[in-house]
């Protein structure tokens, strides 16, 4: 048996994005469903009661463009909704309205900071499922079903089995949580569930000399940036594993428990097939002209990175900088604000960008105008009064008798640390000068 040496991971990405419309997919039923008294917003249509009709969410539909859009995808001309059948507690109708071979949005790619590309399959849109809430009710343990979130719109991103490190999946979903905030479609927030992910995993070996490998594990239920890493690094070592003693691992779908750090294996993985997808009757389909193309265009906000090549270039800024600036769109908000009115109090719009990076004071609690004035001070103030300095400089003469002793002696160079506890003490603004002929005059 030849025992392989090495391995690379083949990883791809299914990442679901509910979308923040004030309604539903399907019906007129409010779609805030986060913290909400289970079952208030429900309807025939979202608890899937038979021959309810579902309307599509145009605003959604559009909205699922404009994702597709950000991540250069083609947009459809022509698009349908398909049924997806399966069976579980939290899916009334026994099918989720998806889409199967029309999706919306297909082809996109995104660039990582290497230049590497990762490939974007499809951008689809489809309904969101109700919620198992498991607990005690009357000593019992008990599974109930909350349908508020029943039919929210879900955005579904499928990537290329293009990534090849935990690293490179990281910055590609750090990228894709910002442009969808930007775009102002979803908070895209993983705790809370309104980012989900599935990572679809296997390691090529070199028997594999270049093609896929035979198998595929999909791994659900990680809901933070730091478990997708955790999962993957898991994953990578229990492959490997069974790799290495000349066996294949199972192709099936694994549930990541972060308490113990470990992925758990859910059931066997389903094909497509098994879905028996089919086109949704009650739902004709959808056709889009290139003007309708051009208005989705027109209405989406501008993307991250084009406000970060902006900073960049138009104020010198350090890619890393930008970068950080460019986070969320409140922030640009705030920055480009202050930008702004930096010429005329003549502060640097560099100064202003260093000290939001450095959270040298917490952004979020000043306006731009007090953050330019906080800067401005710092300039001028200075410290040269020596009744202001004097407390301090005894201060620290009675503090460190050991120094003092030295300087004495004839060590002239302690003089230098006397001055950086003068410093440290007014955060860098007493007057050097100043500061020095004070601690001569007091130690000779
Ligand atoms: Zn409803
Ligand atoms: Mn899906």
């Amino acid at each position: 048996m030849s025992v392989p040496t090495r391995f690379t991971p083949i990883i791809g990405l299914e990442i679901h994005v509910e979308l923040k419309t004030n309604s539903k997919m399907f019906c007129a039923c409010s779609a805030h469903h986060f913290q909400v008294k289970p079952n208030t917003h429900t309807c025939p249509v979202c608890l899937g009661l038979p021959g309810a009709l579902p309307v599509p969410n145009k605003k959604a539909v559009e909205w699922c463009q404009r994702i597709g859009l950000a991540l250069s995808c083609q947009l459809a001309e022509e698009s349908k909704f398909d049924r997806k059948n399966y069976f579980y507690p939290d899916l009334a109708k026994g099918y989720q309205i998806s889409q199967y071979d029309q999706p919306l949005c297909f082809k996109g790619k995104v660039t990582l900071s290497t230049g590497k590309e990762i490939g974007i399959t499809r951008v689809h849109m489809e309904e969101d499922t109700a919620k198992n809430v498991h607990r005690k009710v009357k000593g019992k343990d008990m599974t109930l079903v909350d349908f508020n979130r029943s039919g929210v719109p879900l955005v579904e991103i499928v990537t290329e089995p293009d990534f090849r490190s935990a690293d490179e999946v990281d910055e590609f979903l750090k990228e894709l949580r910002r442009v969808i905030r930007f775009l102002e479609v979803s908070d895209a927030d993983m705790e809370k569930g309104s980012m989900r992910l599935e990572v679809n995993m296997s390691l090529l070996t070199d028997k594999d000399k270049g093609k896929f490998p035979s198998y595929k594990v999909e791994v659900k239920n990680i809901n933070s940036f730091r478990f997708v890493k955790k999962a993957i690094e898991y994953e990578y070592k229990r492959q490997s594993e069974i790799l290495n003693t000349g066996k294949t691992p199972r192709q099936e779908t694994r549930g990541y428990q972060e308490d113990v750090d470990k992925t758990i294996s859910q059931r066997s993985k389903e094909e497509a097939h098994d879905y028996r997808y089919f086109p949704e009757p009650d739902i004709p389909p959808m056709c889009f002209t290139e003007e309708d193309f051009r208005q989705i265009k027109e209405e989406s906000p501008k993307l991250p990175q084009e406000i970060q090549d902006r900073f960049e270039k138009e104020y010198g800024l350090p890619k890393e900088t930008a970068a950080f600036l460019t986070e969320t769109p409140d922030l640009v908000t705030y920055t480009r604000k202050a930008f702004a009115i930096s010429a005329k109090a003549s502060i640097d719009p560099k100064d202003i960008a260093n000290t939001i990076k450095n959270k040298k004071y917490d952004w979020t609690k000043l306006e731009p105008e007090e953050l330019i004035e906080k800067l401005k001070a710092e300039k001028t103030d200075v410290i040269t009064d020596e009744k202001q300095l004097s407390p301090i400089v005894d201060e620290i003469i009675t503090q460190n008798p050991k120094v003092v002793k030295d300087y004495k002696a004839g060590k002239q160079q302690v003089i230098g640390f006397f001055i950086g506890q003068v410093m440290l003490r007014t955060k860098g603004k007493a007057d050097a000068k100043a500061v020095q002929d004070l601690f001569r005059k007091k130690l000779s």
